[in-house]
C-alpha cells in the first residue's frame, strides 16, 4: 500500500472536534510556563516531553489541569489560541471549530469581556497571518454541573463573540445525564447557535438518543457507542447527523480497547457521515494528520477516499456555503494535482 502520510500532510483539512486547552502542545505549554515561573510545569523541552507522557487517565487529567492553571491572563488566552492556530496551519488545517470552555477561565478570575476579546483577537490574527479560519464552540464542562451550564449559556448568549457558532457539552458522561442540560441548549439554539454535545463516548447509545432528542444535536461528539444500535445508525445516516470521530482519543480514554477494534468501519458501512478529528491532540500524542492516517488504514482508503473524509468535515461544518465550496474546491484541486504527478 502507498504511504499516504505525505498526501495527508499537504491535504487542506477542516477540523470539527478539537479542544482549546487540550491543543496546547509542549511548545505552547513551555511558552506559557515561562510566563508563570511559579507553576509546577517544566519549561525545558525534554522535561516537558516526559511530563506529557501519561501513565494513566488520572495522570492525563492532572496534567490537563496543570495546563489550565497556566492560563491566567487574557494575554495567556490570546497566546494559546494563536499558537494553536499556528500548529493547525502547519498541518494544512484551513478551518477549525475550536471547543472553548470559557467557564474554566472566567471562574479562575479572567474578566469575561477580556476573555472574549482575547480569543477574537487571536482568531482575526490567525486568519490574517496564518490563513486558518477559526470558529468557536462554547462547551459546558459537564462535571461542573448546572452552575457551569448557566454561566456558559449566559456567556454564549449575552457576550456572544463574532466567531461563536455552536454550543457543546463535554466532561464525563457517566453520572452526568444529557437531558438536564435541555433548558441551556434551548436558550443557545434560540440564540442561533448549533448544538454539538459529546455523547456516546463512555456510555451507551441511549446517551446519543438523549443528545438528539433533548439537546437537538446537529452533530455528535464521538458517538462511539452508536454502532451498538442499528436504529440509531440508520437515524444518523438518514438525517446526515455527523459523528466527530477521534480514534486515538478513544484508545487513550479506553472508550475503545485498541485501534483495530475501533467502530469507524461500522459507522461508514451504515452510511453515517463520519468526520475525523484529534480531540486533545498533544495530550493524546497525536495530531489531525495522524488521525487521518489511522482512519485511512482502518477504512482501507486511497487518496480519493482520504479526500472524501476531508470533504465530509467540510460538509458537516458550520461554514457558510461559499466557505464550504472554497475548501472543498481546494481539496479537489490538491487531490487532482497529487494524482496527476
Ligand atoms: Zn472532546
Amino acid at each position: 500500500m502507498t504511504d499516504l502520510h505525505p498526501f495527508i500532510a499537504g491535504l487542506p483539512k477542516a477540523e470539527l472536534h478539537v479542544h482549546h486547552v487540550g491543543s496546547a502542545s509542549p511548545r505552547i505549554v513551555s511558552e506559557l510556563a515561562a510566563r508563570h515561573p511559579d507553576s509546577r510545569v517544566p519549561t525545558d523541552p525534554e522535561a516537558l516531553a516526559d511530563y506529557f507522557t501519561f501513565t494513566d487517565f488520572a495522570h492525563f487529567i492532572d496534567v490537563y489541569l496543570s495546563v489550565v492553571d497556566l492560563i491566567r491572563t487574557p494575554e495567556d488566552v490570546r497566546l494559546l489560541t494563536f499558537e494553536v492556530a499556528r500548529d493547525m496551519a502547519r498541518q494544512n488545517i484551513r478551518y477549525a471549530e475550536l471547543t472553548v470552555t470559557p467557564f474554566s477561565s472566567t471562574r479562575r478570575g479572567i474578566e469575561e469581556k477580556a476573555f472574549m476579546a482575547a480569543i477574537e483577537d487571536a482568531r482575526l490574527a490567525a486568519e490574517r497571518e496564518l490563513g486558518v479560519v477559526l470558529r468557536w464552540c462554547f462547551d459546558i464542562p459537564g462535571e461542573a454541573g448546572l452552575e457551569a451550564a448557566e454561566e456558559t449559556t449566559r456567556l454564549a448568549v449575552d457576550l456572544r463573540p463574532e466567531g461563536l457558532v455552536s454550543f457543546g457539552l463535554g466532561g464525563p458522561e457517566i453520572g452526568v445525564a444529557r437531558p438536564q442540560f435541555k433548558p441551556y441548549f434551548d436558550r443557545a439554539i434560540a440564540a442561533g447557535l448549533h448544538s454539538v454535545p459529546h455523547a456516546g463516548e463512555t456510555t451507551g447509545p441511549q446517551t446519543v438518543w438523549d443528545a438528539l432528542r433533548e439537546l437537538r444535536a446537529e452533530r455528535i461528539g464521538h458517538g462511539t457507542s452508536s454502532v451498538r444500535d442499528p436504529a440509531l445508525l440508520a437515524h444518523l445516516a438518514e438525517h446526515r447527523i455527523a459523528l466527530e470521530v477521534c480514534p486515538t482519543s478513544n484508545i487513550a480514554t479506553r472508550a475503545v480497547t485498541d485501534l483495530d477494534a475501533h467502530p469507524i468501519r461500522e459507522m461508514v458501512a451504515a452510511g453515517v457521515l463520519v468526520t475525523v478529528n484529534s480531540d486533545d491532540p498533544p495530550m493524546f500524542g497525536t495530531d489531525l494528520n495522524s488521525e487521518y492516517a489511522v482512519a485511512a488504514r482502518l477504512l482501507e482508503l486511497d487518496e480519493r477516499g482520504v479526500a472524501g473524509l476531508a470533504k465530509n468535515a467540510v460538509e458537516a461544518s458550520f461554514l457558510d456555503p461559499a466557505g464550504k465550496a472554497r475548501i472543498s474546491g481546494e481539496i479537489d484541486a490538491y487531490t487532482d494535482a497529487w494524482l496527476a504527478r
